[in-house]
């Protein structure tokens, strides 16, 4: 099992190792625009109304890992350490909507569509 701190460290080393230096902040945020619109093409191709072309694979997993892979720079480019960063997050959302989601009718009537 590897840790957030760990993968931050992988990518790090794997950056100074092979790709020379980190590109710049901007460019991982256009590049990670890019990975997320991969990730919603395989998504509206598997689960929603489009067909996969010849040749493309349904490959998820991959490409949950690009868009992963990309936050994982801009984390380490901007000083985020994001096991902290998840904790904090964590508490806020639980803090916040401990009582909204299941308030929510519309949730429980998405079960019986
Ligand atoms: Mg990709």
């Amino acid at each position: 099992m590897m840790t957030l701190e760990e993968a931050q460290q992988q990518v790090d080393a794997w950056i100074k190792k092979y790709g020379v230096r980190y590109f710049s902040e901007l460019t991982n945020m256009a590049i990670l625009t890019e990975e997320v619109g991969e990730l919603a093409r395989v998504m509206s191709r598997k689960y929603g109304d489009q067909s996969f072309k010849e040749g493309e694979k349904d490959n998820i997993a991959d490409e949950l890992t690009d868009v992963f892979w990309v936050l994982l720079c801009l984390a380490n480019q901007t000083g985020v350490n994001l096991t902290e960063a998840f904790a904090r997050n964590l508490e806020k959302k639980t803090q916040r909507d401990n009582q909204r989601h299941i308030n929510n009718p519309k949730l429980s009537e998405h079960g019986k569509e």
